[in-house]
């Protein structure tokens, strides 16, 4: 069995050995390549260790344990596809857009702790995923309730609702190595 205690991480047998490494979270994804769940470094190198998963994104490092040698796994992928019932879609809240939007503003590129309706709501703009972008407060507040032709922005992405479920909500932040596999 492989403890968590027995992993140590470092660029290969001759650098030195770092300490254990568990602030590591690593993205699950399904055969299908879907977002699944996201799962501590131990529970992820038990999944590559049995042959459940194999390492997609790692971080370059490797972790050694008496026998073998795992890379730090950042994106996993299921070996077989795991039937998951339906799940309700996540609204749009806050926290669920800075999190799909990596918590940068769409039209400064700088950190963004507000939402903002690019359409905006007072000229009939929806709640919903595609008009809802993260933006920095000064942004926002230069935009306004005026729309993006009006002031010449443009939007360097089309909005979408992300492809991870309820299920993503206890981790506040994206792992930059996961951003290609969570949006649709
Ligand atoms: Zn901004």
């Amino acid at each position: 069995m492989l403890m968590e205690g027995t992993l140590t991480a470092g660029q290969g047998p001759a650098a030195a050995p770092h300490a254990a490494r568990t602030d590591v979270r690593s993205l699950l994804l399904n055969a299908s390549m879907e977002p699944l769940c996201i799962v501590s470094l131990h529970r992820a190198v038990v999944l590559v260790m049995t042959g459940k998963a194999s390492v997609l994104e790692s971080d370059g490092q490797l972790l050694h344990s008496e026998h073998a040698a795992v890379p730090v796994p950042l994106v996993l992928v299921l070996t077989r596809y795991v039937h998951v019932p339906q799940r309700r879609p996540v609204p749009p809240t806050r926290r669920t857009v800075l999190q799909r939007d990596d918590h940068r503003c769409a039209y400064c590129g700088g950190g963004a702790d507000t939402v903002d309706h690019v359409h905006p709501r007072s000229r009939g703009g929806r709640h919903e995923w595609t008009n809802v972008v993260a933006a920095c407060v000064r942004c926002n507040h230069r935009k306004a309730d005026r729309l993006l032709t009006e002031i010449g922005w443009e939007l360097p992405f089309t909005p979408r609702p992300p492809r991870w479920s309820v299920a993503f909500g206890a981790s506040s932040r994206c792992e930059p190595a996961w951003t290609q596999y969570m949006t649709a």
